[in-house]
């Protein structure tokens, strides 16, 4: 794919000797401005100069969450504070904020990553992009804004905003593209419905990110808005924020970036490289990030890369969406379960709508119990609710191993928020 923001590299050669310049520029930088690192790299017993290949990338320690906690307010800072021009932070639900410093070229570089992101989209200079996405210390407002910018389409910051608002932004601008999580977007979309403007907008793609969604719930946000592609963007504020990848239009997984940034997938137990194509979580290590560079950074979040090369024809990799957290896995009656797990089943059911929950409990006989709560689907009747719960609670026992209740509501009745929305509640301690 050709395009002003795709690589320059055409072969995997060229990928490789650009990706170990990086590295052996990003390892030198680090252990040189970053106290963290000098300490970590001389406890690991590797000195700068020992990187001379790829391999060797295996050598180096990793970075987790907690690292990043302690070093707080400032991680993994690597550069004087004259040349942070920015910081961002993440929501941080448990325990401190992570914090990032940039400077002006990491800013640069994530706008030009970003405009990537909607080049691969198909957008034009003529496209209008509706940012649904908190604006503040979040990298998400400013992330899209910049890159929709650079790219050189027409942004709308509304922000997560008041629902009113939207949908008087989306009939009166005519937005061709939204920016939101997948949650704002089921919530506009349906909103959008229930005062009879669908026909009057025109949202053509809808790029969701911050989220997990099923597949139940992308083709829902398409045919209310009547749109053309739902995209999923990945990212995350340790490297740079979202605008990490993006599935182009054949949405056959999502292109990422390795002349910005090394992904490895490692059994999150051993952390060992996974079997090609088998899940694992996403470590990552930067190339040319300055303020706060990163070196084998433990994100915690699952997916695969995907082999092969993309009917598109780009050059650029791709991982599938991701599936879930290393440490959003629960353990009922012994056996593991992500979320995601539940989601697939409740994929291949009918007469359910896209939201659920799992709600885990443990009784007074001293066992664990799980209840999936699912919604009705729009046009569903209550007097099938016995008998779908019914194959869904077998399909869950047959395919996890591990019995739990299935619980119908009525469509709508589980909470929509324009955040994250809560999947599970673990009830037992
Ligand atoms: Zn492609």
């Amino acid at each position: 794919m050709a395009g002003t923001f795709q690589p320059q590299y055409r072969t995997q050669a060229e990928l490789e000797a650009l990706q170990l310049e990086g590295l052996k520029w990003t390892v030198q930088h680090a252990y040189h401005g970053s106290e963290f690192y000098r300490e970590r790299f001389d406890a690991a017993g590797v000195k700068p100069d020992a990187i001379q290949s790829l391999d060797d990338l295996r050598r180096l320690p990793f970075v987790t969450a907690q690292d990043l906690q302690q070093g707080y307010p400032f991680p993994l800072r690597a550069v004087p504070f004259e040349r942070i021009v920015r910081i961002h932070a993440s929501s941080g639900t448990t325990g401190k904020r992570k914090v990032m410093a940039y400077t002006a070229k990491d800013i640069d570089d994530w706008a030009n990553m970003f405009a990537r992101c909607y080049e691969l989209a198909g957008l034009t200079a003529l496209d209008r992009v509706q940012i649904c996405v908190g604006y503040g210390v979040w990298t998400a407002g400013v992330g899209f804004q910049n890159g929709c910018e650079r790219f050189g389409a027409m942004a709308l910051p509304v922000g997560p905003g008041n629902t009113e608002m939207h949908l008087q932004f989306l009939e009166d601008f005519q937005p061709t593209v939204i920016c939101s999580t997948a949650s704002m977007a089921l919530l506009l979309a349906e909103e959008a419905e229930k005062a009879g403007i669908s026909d009057k907008l025109n949202v053509r793609k809808v790029i969701m990110g911050a989220e997990r969604s099923s597949d139940a719930m992308r083709a829902k946000i398409r045919a209310l808005f009547r749109a053309e592609h739902v995209f999923d963007i990945p990212g995350l504020t340790e490297v740079y924020g979202p605008g990490t990848g993006l599935d182009c239009l054949h949405h056959a997984g999502i292109h990422y970036f390795p002349d910005y940034y090394i992904l490895e997938i490692l059994d999150p137990n051993t952390l060992e490289p996974v079997k090609e194509g088998e899940v694992g979580e996403m470590v990552y290590t930067t190339l040319r990030k300055e303020g706060a560079p990163l070196v084998r950074y433990r994100s915690r979040d699952l997916t695969r890369l995907i082999p092969g090369t993309c009917a598109c024809g780009s050059v650029l990799p791709r991982h599938d969406r991701i599936s879930g957290r290393s440490d959003d896995m629960f353990i009922i009656r012994g056996v593991n379960i992500y979320p995601s797990h539940i989601e697939e089943i409740l994929a291949r059911h009918h007469g359910i709508a896209s939201e659920y929950q799992i709600v885990l409990e443990r009784h007074d006989d001293g066992k664990d119990y799980m209840t999936v709560k699912v919604e009705r689907a729009p046009d569903g009747v209550q007097e099938s609710d016995a008998g779908i719960a019914k194959n869904i609670a077998t399909d869950m026992r047959k395919s996890l191993l591990v019995s739990g209740a299935v619980e119908i509501v009525g469509y709508g009745e589980l909470p929509r928020t324009g955040r994250k929305s809560q999947r599970l509640f673990d009830k037992r301690t």
